[in-house]
């Protein structure tokens, strides 16, 4: 039987849905309305779309958004200094600086200083303290990551207990997730295991898994004889493998497939994420949720 498809684009929008109704609801009763900085320096045509398609998103969901352009030529100090600006600025409850920066800047110094109470994309030291700690502790979970969680929550998946396998190691994907899924509570509580590099017997450790989630960046890595019957596989990977003529544009597109063999594995999967269409979709959506979440936060009306 074929697998069931989790649509990361139908469940971002959900939650877009549920998010927009709570800004409403925050505006009208509490007079509060989530606010997003996004810093972008330079031009890189990759960063100003990024930026871009988060801007968008924050004005469509009602936020105070602002997009921040600066020179490529700012200073260090300049640049640390306009962060301290936005810390100390109340309307401002999100921060985000949108890497590469210009090799002139040293990108820790500026990530580390801002508020991590506005760290929205949760990279910030202390929010990765904050997860490890886990419970009450935590504050914002780092956006992919938090965006694969909702994925199998939604897509009706039992975390409690089940086993979770996690291919690759990175901070921004691998360490948050296997960090996120052994945290008691909901969507987590699960033995999870990390496998890498250097892991002996990759295959061994992915049949096991009930809940498979790869993050290598590798196409094609995760063969489907490796795929437990019925399990829950969230593909992160996002591989260019070539380039096609898009029928809508007439220009060329990169073909992308992620790090499973998905048309195989949705055979013998219970549900599996697509590439595109998967995790990429919810990283944006749960950007907006941290911020909405830091609004509370800093109104004092968290959990309500
Ligand atoms: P990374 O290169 O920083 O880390 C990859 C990890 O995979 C490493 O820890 C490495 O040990 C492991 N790995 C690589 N090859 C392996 C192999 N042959 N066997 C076992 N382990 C292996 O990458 P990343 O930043 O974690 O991203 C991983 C993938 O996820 C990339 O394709 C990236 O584009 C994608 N990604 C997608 C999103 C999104 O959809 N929103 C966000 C982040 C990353």
């Amino acid at each position: 039987m074929s697998a069931k498809i989790i649509s990361g684009t139908e469940i971002a929008a959900q939650i877009r849905e549920e998010l927009k109704k709570e800004v409403a609801e925050l505006k009208d009763q509490h007079g509060v309305v989530p606010g997003l900085v996004t810093i972008l320096v330079g031009k890189n045509p990759a960063s100003v779309s990024y930026v871009t398609g988060k801007q968008k998103t924050a004005h469509e969901l009602g936020f105070n958004s602002i997009q921040d352009d600066q020179s490529e030529n700012i200073a260090e100090a300049d640049l640390l200094k306009l962060i301290d600006k936005y810390n100390k600025d109340s309307k401002i409850h999100g921060i985000l600086v949108q890497l590469p920066l210009p090799k002139h800047i040293d990108e820790k110094k500026v990530l580390n200083a801002i508020d991590p109470d506005k760290d929205v994309d949760g990279f910030h030291p202390v929010n990765v303290g904050r997860l490890m700690i886990g419970g009450a502790e935590v504050k914002f979970l780092p956006c992919t990551p938090a965006g694969i969680q909702e994925l199998i929550v939604r897509a009706g998946f039992e975390t409690s207990g089940a086993e979770v396998v996690v291919v690759g190691r990175s901070n921004i994907v691998g360490k948050p997730i296997a960090n996120i899924m052994l945290q008691k509570g909901r969507g987590a509580n699960a033995t999870v295991t990390i496998v890498h590099t250097g892991t002996k017997n990759l295959e061994a450790h992915c049949k096991r898994a009930d809940i498979l989630i790869v993050a290598a960046g590798v196409p094609g890595l995760v063969k489907p004889e490796w795929i437990k019957p019925g399990s829950c596989v969230i593909d992160v990977g996002v591989n260019r493998v070539g380039e096609k003529l898009s029928e809508k544009t007439g220009k060329m597109v990169p073909i992308l497939k992620g790090d499973v063999d998905f048309d195989a594995a949705k055979e013998i999967a219970g549900a599996i994420t697509p590439v595109p269409g998967g995790v990429g979709p919810m990283t944006i959506t749960m950007l907006m949720k941290n911020t909405v979440a830091s609004a509370k936060m800093h109104a004092g009306l968290q959990g309500k």
